[in-house]
């Protein structure tokens, strides 16, 4: 079962409180007792949390212990496999991909990654970690996406365990991302994302054998790195209404 879930009003990096209203209905609703667990967002995370004082009344207020942080359902389920291209185009994806909910995204070694930035990727990739790192805090997002090692495609494809498989397709027009998403109903999507030259023929012969559904965005012809952000961003509107927690998206501050 899960727990009941408030956002700290105030919080530091072991405590955090609630007043106000949540506070209220904690104090009040709920009877909070001193030693019971709550999930608490704070910090942007999700945390266990023990409350250590409750003060009913006019100015109610409700304390806590910040423990172990906790994984999000406020994660989007979706897996990125994203080429490897020119790095700064690549990072900014990343980002974006971050902000906009993606659980994870896998660098893939394409045919058509340049060989310097295929060999400087294995180094590379701490950096994105840390880029998923702070763009996951400043989104606030309760879970940072894990960043897989740059992994060939044959690989990835091989080890895939999303229940729909999408590759975001150029040269195809007869199916639009939305329409494939709306016609297969999944709690858990793969969407893959060429590098700057696109997938050689081998390639897309390859998705094709793994039984990866080709979608478009369109008419014109995206960078890798639009197509990855339009692409989560449409996925995001189909899956998000069913798996967003009542939480996700309010400040503490507005609480
Ligand atoms: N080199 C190719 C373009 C590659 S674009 C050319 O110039 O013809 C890089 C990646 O972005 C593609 O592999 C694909 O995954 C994605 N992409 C770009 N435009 C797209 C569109 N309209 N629909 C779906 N995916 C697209």
């Amino acid at each position: 079962m899960t727990r009941r879930r408030f956002i700290a009003n105030t919080w530091t990096d072991r405590t955090a409180s609630l007043t106000g209203d949540q506070a209220d209905h904690l104090a009040r609703v709920l009877r909070a007792e001193t030693g019971q667990i709550y999930d608490i967002v704070a910090n942007g995370f999700v945390h266990r949390a023990e409350i250590t004082t409750v003060r009913p009344g006019p100015n109610p207020e409700v304390e806590f212990t910040l423990h172990e942080e906790l994984e999000s359902d406020s994660t989007l389920p979706l897996h990125l496999l994203l080429a490897i291209f020119k790095f700064d185009h690549l990072e900014w994806g990343i980002e974006k991909a971050t902000e906009l909910g993606v659980a994870r995204i896998t660098p893939i070694l394409a045919r058509r990654t340049e060989k310097h930035l295929a060999q400087a990727s294995a180094k590379r990739v701490e950096r994105w970690r840390r880029i998923v790192l702070e763009a996951s805090k400043q989104s606030r997002r309760s879970s940072i996406p894990e960043i897989a090692d740059p992994t060939p495609l044959k690989t990835a494809l091989a080890t895939e365990a999303s229940t729909i498989h999408i590759l975001l397709s150029e040269v195809e027009q007869a199916t639009p991302l939305r329409q494939a998403l709306e016609t297969h109903p999944t709690d858990s999507v793969a969407l893959a994302i060429g590098p700057e030259g696109g997938w050689t023929p081998e390639e897309l012969q390859l998705f094709h054998e793994h039984a990866w559904h080709s979608v478009t965005l369109g008419p014109r012809i995206l960078r890798a790195e639009t197509a990855a952000i339009a692409a989560v961003a449409v996925a995001s509107s189909i899956l998000s209404g069913t798996t967003f927690p009542q939480t996700s998206g309010r400040s503490p501050s507005a609480s």
